[in-house]
């Protein structure tokens, strides 16, 4: 193959996968959102879940998204320094965003600031957003996607504690935020929380926890610790699927942590909805791919 048809097949690999994201959810959440039906009792819970899975099965039927906002494209790319296309990469990415906008079709949904006009291709300046890290002496790249809401994912929140407000701090700035705008972004949610140094990496971790499936666990015992504690504690304030009152209000609660300064305690908070459009592609050096993310997609151009 000619890097010309590398990136071509790329970028087609890539306009499938967005659009198929945008119609499908990730057999992890799909298979979450069935459980919790499942322990539900409540009628109107019930009903809320119903309508999602109708929702869910008309979207695969008609092949049109499963929400209308159909979000702002983010990526997080862990890239091969020797992967063959890493050079032409975000333009790869920027083009599939163009088409799949086309394909797919997408909302416009990205407006450029100050001029406040609808670019109608969702992209931009800085978008799709591009998260970046290179991993030595490798020749895969790894990407996940993201098309965050306006209404759940994108409106997070971070601060810097003083240490002496402990984890009690990080729980009660987490249930605050939940408490404050929870039933708005349209629950069962993904609660990602980020604990670290400052405001930048406990909001960046905070988004990457959205990324983990909702059946991962922190590799730190105490961290996981705190995910089951928090998940318990979000789901006895009784939000419910779509805020109508019920037994679950989260799919799961993801935590990534990193070391922070002894006077400072960062939290970050984002949450992803119910359509937890996230996804996760491989790609070899020859552009062969898997995901995990969700099963059923083939690239057939
Ligand atoms: S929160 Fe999610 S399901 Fe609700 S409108 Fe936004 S993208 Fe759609």
């Amino acid at each position: 193959m000619t890097k010309q048809e590398r990136i071509q097949r790329m970028t087609d690999i890539m306009v499938s996968f967005i659009g198929y994201t945008a119609v499908h959810l990730p057999d992890d959440i799909i298979s979450k959102l069935g459980e919790l039906k499942a322990a539900e009792d409540d009628p109107a819970a019930l009903s809320i879940y119903d309508m999602m899975f109708e929702n869910m099965r008309l979207a695969s039927e008609l092949g049109r998204p499963s929400c209308q906002d159909t979000g702002f494209v983010q990526y997080r790319i862990e890239c091969g320094s020797r992967f063959p296309l890493i050079n032409e990469l975000e333009e790869i990415l920027r083009s599939a965003v163009i088409k799949a906008t086309a394909d797919t079709p997408l909302r416009p949904n990205v407006v450029e600031t100050f001029d406040e006009v609808n670019t109608g291709s969702n992209t931009g300046t800085g978008a799709p957003s591009v998260s970046w890290k290179i991993i030595p002496d490798h020749d895969g790249c790894e990407i996940y996607t993201y098309l965050a809401g306006g209404g759940c994912s994108l409106p997070g929140h971070a601060t810097v504690l003083m240490p002496g407000e402990g984890y009690e701090g990080v729980v009660r700035f987490v249930l605050d935020r939940l408490a404050e705008y929870g039933q708005n972004a349209c629950p069962p949610l993904l609660v990602g929380v980020g604990i670290a140094n400052s405001v930048d990496t406990a909001a960046q971790l905070s988004k990457e926890a959205l990324f983990r499936s909702v059946y991962s666990q922190n590799p730190n015992p105490k961290a996981a610790e705190m995910e089951r504690l928090l998940e318990d504690g979000i789901n006895a304030m009784g939000i419910g699927p779509q805020g109508m009152g019920g037994k679950a209000s989260v799919l799961g609660v993801n935590i990534q942590n990193a070391a922070r300064h002894t006077a400072t305690l960062g939290v970050g908070f984002s949450t992803g909805c119910w359509t937890h459009r996230r996804g996760h592609i491989v790609f070899d050096r020859d552009i062969n791919y898997v995901t995990d993310t969700h099963s059923g997609f083939t690239c057939n151009k």
